[in-house]
């Protein structure tokens, strides 16, 4: 028998045998995630529902030396739930999917990583006054674990511009570490706490080396997280956007964000989509508000939460009067009249909008989200735009169109995302041009404006390798940490090509 069967039957032993599959349909299921380019078969896909179980299982895989790679539900975009090469076991945590406790007194959720954004922010709804996570994940939560948002420091669901990222709620971690042992991080670190308050204390901030990890440095299993009461009151309003003889929208965009960023104003969210998205959602019939107006052209919204309905008026006040004062076009109230900031706050827009204009699954696979100071959007601009002219042709051969760009928006405290990537359609035959391109356009972002990514999965986090960003020293820092971690190179290798490195 080889390794990888002993390996097998051992997990099996662990997990029972209906948890455990190394079946060809169900490996190759298990090859990919929603970016449709990178591929890699693992030898064995398992579903634990414990942390013993993974503990198990990662003891298992130290013993033959068989990689192992963390697994929410899979949406992610650069090949970071998946293995680097074929082989390995895929360890789905999906099973592990429970709210384990609210502390209303103290307004903290722990869950297991498994559950959904949507699923988490629907139960916490029904609890005592009603509440939600504040920042609710990515524009894929209606799928997306939380074990994944807090993996890919996730933001872009809604509530950013007020909350952070995600991981900025976090509060504490369980996780397995590589080699098996299983700790708590945060406040409840100490064993005679009962339940997680803060991030911080009991020395480093060792949730920190967790959070945004990709997975590299050990399995989540359970997260405590902030939670806030529903707000009671909202505000919201979408404005049009058009040139004028001194500036062009994006640049009037930004001077806006920027007033409404160094106000501190009470933003719960604010998003700029550029002609072209509000083009992509109105042609794929998406925010039928803006179809029924036929707007053309960009479009920027905010939304604000507030206690009270003085504290309301008084927020859209300010937050509206920055916008009269550089002339934009609002458009009425209503969703019908193309208030999508009302459509993306009460109708779950922000995470409807995003699944919708996914193509239907075989486009919009070359994804290159990043954090920016807000003043350098008119320069994301301009590189999407010269990049789409240099390698248009490129794009055009293999699949009809093709361009990038992006849509940005808001995030606590005072910068952006410039959340983006390349359309085209992915085919077979024409993966390794993609995957050229795609990578061209992460190292193009990386140099020419030093961008910050924040979802690293395989193409990423290798490409800010190859561009040269990362000095020696840091680079030998990451190495450092994760070989004390993993000695054995046995969960998620090949990321930041960090496990080739010792
Ligand atoms: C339509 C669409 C919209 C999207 N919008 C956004 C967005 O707005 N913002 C954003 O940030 N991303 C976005 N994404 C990308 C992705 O969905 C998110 O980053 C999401 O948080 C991934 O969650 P997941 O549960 O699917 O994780 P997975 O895809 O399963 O995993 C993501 C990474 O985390 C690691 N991981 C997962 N679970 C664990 C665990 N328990 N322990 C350790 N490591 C783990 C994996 O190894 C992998 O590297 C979008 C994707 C799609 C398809």
């Amino acid at each position: 028998m080889n390794e990888i069967q002993n390996a097998y039957e051992e997990i099996e032993n662990i997990v029972g045998t209906k948890f455990v599959s190394d079946k060809e349909p169900i490996c190759y299921s298990y090859s990919m995630n929603c970016d449709f380019t990178l591929q890699g078969i693992p030898d064995i896909v398992v579903k634990p529902r414990t942390p013993e179980e993974i503990s198990g299982i990662l003891k298992v895989a130290n013993k033959y030396g068989t990689k192992v790679i963390p697994r929410g539900n899979g949406a992610d975009l650069t090949g970071g739930a998946k293995p680097i090469g074929d082989g390995g076991i895929v360890l789905d945590v999906t099973r592990m999917n429970k709210i384990l406790d609210v502390d209303e007194k103290n307004r903290i959720v722990t869950v297991e990583v498994g559950i959904s954004w949507s699923e988490i922010c629907e139960q916490l709804s029904n609890v005592g006054i009603g509440y939600y996570t504040g920042t609710t994940g990515p524009a894929s939560g209606f799928s997306a674990t939380i074990g994944g948002g807090l993996s890919n420091n996730t933001v872009g669901g809604g509530g950013a511009a007020m909350y952070g990222a995600a991981t900025e709620q976090c509060v504490g971690l369980e996780v397995v570490l590589p080699t098996g042992e299983i700790i708590y991080t945060g406040s409840k670190a100490n064993s005679f706490r009962d339940k997680p308050f803060t991030r911080f204390g009991l020395g480093a901030d060792y949730s920190g080396i967790f959070l945004g990890d990709v997975g590299i440095h050990g399995v989540k299993t359970k997260a405590s997280l902030n939670i806030f009461p529903l707000p009671e009151y909202r505000g919201y309003a979408t404005y049009v956007i058009k040139k004028t003889k001194e500036q062009t929208p994006v640049e009037r965009v930004t001077d806006l964000m920027m007033k409404w960023q160094h106000h501190r104003l009470q933003l719960h969210d604010f998003f700029y989509y550029t002609p072209a998205t509000v083009s992509g959602l109105t042609s794929r019939n998406i925010a039928k508000g803006l179809v029924n107006k036929k707007v053309r052209g960009g479009v920027l919204y905010y939304t604000t939460v507030a206690d009270t309905q003085r504290q309301l008026d008084y927020n859209i006040e300010r937050i509206e009067k920055f916008a009269e004062e550089a002339e934009f076009e609002r458009l009425g109230d209503t969703v019908e009249e193309g208030n999508v900031g009302k459509w993306f706050y009460e109708e779950d827009g922000k995470w409807q909008w995003s699944n919708n204009s996914w193509g239907g699954g075989y486009i919009f696979t070359m994804s290159t989200c990043l954090k920016s100071p807000t003043n350098l959007l008119p320069a994301y601009h301009k590189l999407y735009d010269d990049w789409t002219k240099r390698n248009f042709a490129k794009m055009t051969e293999i699949g009809p169109g093709g361009s990038a760009g992006y849509i940005a928006f808001g995030v606590y405290p005072s910068y952006i995302d410039v959340a983006g990537g390349g359309g085209v359609i992915s085919t077979i035959e024409h993966r390794e041009t993609q995957e050229e391109l795609w990578k061209d356009l992460i190292i193009t972002q990386i140099k020419e404006l030093g961008g910050v990514h924040y979802w690293m999965g395989e193409i990423i986090g290798r490409a800010l390798v190859d561009s040269g960003a990362l000095t020696e020293e840091y680079y030998n820092f990451m190495i450092t940490i994760k070989k004390a971690l993993d000695p054995n190179r046995i969960l998620s290798p090949g990321k930041f090509y960090l496990t080739e490195n010792y």
